[in-house]
This record gives structure tokens, C-alpha cells and sequence, in this order.
């Protein structure tokens, strides 16, 4: 497939203020130095814990913030580098969905006008033509064209995502980042949420980047998987592979926690509990950011940081353990 994103080497460094003159004394690491392809049509799902960078990479994508360093191209366009006017008339193909749709959702504003906003913003259409898309994209997520003129909050959680999602699809773009987009939702209808975006996806050829703590969630919706620690990706592969042969320590801590969906299965896996707290992306540390917690931890890794590699077809993994021979020291 072709290639529709390419990120390289995408630093989101926020300063830090400090000092009675107000000095920047330093900077939140959120995402410091991530490089991925995304093909069309495929999902790439970026999975990590809280706090590791990965919903902060998904707005730098889409320059919802402005990236600190790195380049970021989105079918054939170097997003990073383009004037706000020109953003502005790349935006239609490029959308996000996010967590939280109540947060995301204007209460002041009946659901033809939510899902509208973006019509209005860049299109002439007039009212008929606009209601007209407003009820096929109401069609195409599910929504009872007789709600159009109701407000945000006589919906449950299921229907406001509908909305966001309406909204996100309404000027057909190619390319979503879904920010945990089940998250806030109850267990019962995340699936149907999720169902929902892959017949999208189907359907109008949409390429995601779908965000999630939930790797079950992940196996089920994505094609391929980066997985984030401490603003770096330590681990990217094709789904399958990543869930049956990690190259990655953090990435088989993770997956140890994630309940086995067939119980009988012949490989159970062990539970790896790793000890301490994740470090502060103001202050990772030296080498490896994984060093502190890595149960297989070298000397190595506290003072060299890992560079990733291609250990199986399509596998890319950060780790020493790929080219440093455990007994060597
Ligand atoms: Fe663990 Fe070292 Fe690999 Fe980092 S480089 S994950 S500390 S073994
Ligand atoms: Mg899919």
C-alpha cells in the first residue's frame, strides 16, 4: 500500500518556567524523537501506558500543538512546515476524534450544528445542501436523522462518540487520529463504537492512528502496533507478531497483564510486575528511558541509549538486548 504519513524524529518538548524571573529551567519530554509510516487504509494503533506521550504525538501529527523538532509529511504534504492558511486548507483531510466526547461536544449547539461546524468553516453550500450531508453522515454513524435538532446532552456517552465521529467524517477526510476514542465509554458499547469505525474505515477508505492503553482493543483494530514508553517508541510491528513474539522487555510486561483470551491456551504467559514508577518525562533518564524498571536491565542501558532495529520482518525494536550479548556483561 502507499505510504499516506510519514513522522520522523518528532520531538514535543513543552518548556517548564521557573525562578522569580520566570526562566525556562527545563522541558516535559512528552514525545521525544518517535519516527513512523502510517499506509493507506491501515491502523496504526500507538498503545502505551498514561503519561507516555502517545496522545501528545497524535495532536503534534495533526499540528493541533506545533512540534518542537522532526518532520511530519501526510499524502505528499510537509505538514510541519506549512502556514496556518495553507493548514487550514489541508485540515478537511486530516481529523480527529476525541476521547472524551462530552468535553469535545459544544452543549450550546443541536447536533445538525455540531456536525455542520465544519461544513460551515469550509464550504459555501448552502442550508439544503448542508442538511443533506448532515443526514447522510447522521446515516453512515448510525444516528436517527430525527435528532438532529437536539443538544448534546440527551445523548448517552455511545451516541455523543457517534456525533464526534459524524463530525470528524463530514468532510471527507483520509486520515483520522482516533485519541482513545472508547475510553470514557461504558464496556458494553465500546465494541459497537469500535465496530463502527472499521465499517467506516471500509467503507470510505480511512486511514487511523488509533491511540489506546487497552491492548485488547488494539489486537482487535489494528493492522500494526508502536508501542510507547516514556515519549519513545520502543517496539513497532504487525499486530499479530507484536502480540506473539515481543522483542521489546516493556512490551511483554504490558502484554503479561493483558488477560489471556483463550484460557487453554498451551503458552500462558507469567504476570511481569515491574517495579517503581514510570520517570518523569522532565527528566528521563540517561540511556535507555526504560532502565529504571527493565527487568533485564545491562550496564549498557544506563549509559547508551538503544537504537531500534528491524529484528524480524517488519519488527522494529529499541532494545540491547538485540545486539549486546547478555553474558558479555
Ligand atoms: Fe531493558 Fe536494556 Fe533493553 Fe532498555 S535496552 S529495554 S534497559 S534490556
Ligand atoms: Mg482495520
Amino acid at each position: 500500500a502507499r505510504k499516506l504519513v510519514e513522522v520522523r524524529d518528532l520531538k514535543m518538548h513543552f518548556p517548564i518556567y521557573g525562578g522569580i524571573l520566570r526562566r525556562q529551567i527545563g522541558a516535559v519530554k512528552a514525545v521525544d524523537g518517535v519516527s513512523f509510516d502510517i499506509f493507506e487504509g491501515e491502523t496504526l494503533g500507538i498503545v502505551g501506558e498514561s503519561g507516555c506521550g502517545k496522545s501528545t504525538c497524535g495532536r503534534a501529527v495533526l499540528r493541533l500543538y506545533e512540534a518542537t523538532a522532526g518532520s511530519i509529511t501526510i499524502d505528499g504534504t510537509d505538514i510541519a512546515t506549512l502556514s496556518q492558511e495553507a493548514l487550514r486548507k489541508r485540515r478537511p483531510a486530516m481529523q480527529m476524534v476525541f476521547q472524551d466526547p462530552q468535553a469535545s461536544l459544544n452543549p450550546r449547539m443541536t447536533v445538525a450544528g455540531i456536525i455542520g461546524e465544519p461544513l460551515d468553516e469550509h464550504t459555501n453550500w448552502n442550508r439544503a445542501k448542508k442538511l443533506e450531508r448532515i443526514y447522510e453522515l447522521m446515516d453512515a454513524v448510525g444516528l436517527n436523522r430525527d435528532f438532529a435538532n437536539r443538544y448534546p446532552h440527551a445523548f448517552s456517552g455511545g451516541q455523543r462518540q457517534r456525533i464526534g465521529i459524524a463530525r470528524a467524517l463530514a468532510l471527507n477526510p483520509k486520515f483520522i487520529v482516533c485519541d482513545e476514542p472508547i475510553a470514557a465509554l461504558d464496556v458494553s458499547i465500546q465494541a459497537q463504537v469500535v465496530n463502527l469505525l472499521e465499517e467506516l474505515q471500509e467503507q470510505f477508505g480511512l486511514t487511523y492512528m488509533f491511540i489506546s492503553h487497552d491492548l485488547s482493543m488494539v489486537r482487535h483494530i489494528a493492522d500494526r502496533v508502536a508501542v510507547m514508553y516514556l515519549g519513545v517508541i520502543v517496539e513497532l510491528a504487525p499486530v499479530q507478531d507484536l502480540y506473539d513474539h515481543p522483542q521489546h522487555p516493556y512490551t511483554e510486561a504490558l502484554l503479561s497483564a493483558v488477560p489471556e483470551p483463550d484460557p487453554s491456551a498451551e503458552v500462558r504467559k507469567d504476570r511481569i510486575v515491574l517495579r517503581g514508577d514510570v520517570p518523569s518525562p522532565s527528566n528521563p533518564p540517561k540511556g535507555c528511558n526504560f532502565c529504571t524498571r527493565c527487568p533485564k536491565v545491562m550496564d549498557i542501558c544506563r549509559e547508551i541509549a538503544p537504537e531500534t532495529l528491524e529484528v524480524r520482518p517488519g519488527h522494529f525494536a529499541a532494545c540491547h538486548l538485540h545486539t549486546h550479548d547478555q553474558t558479555a556483561g
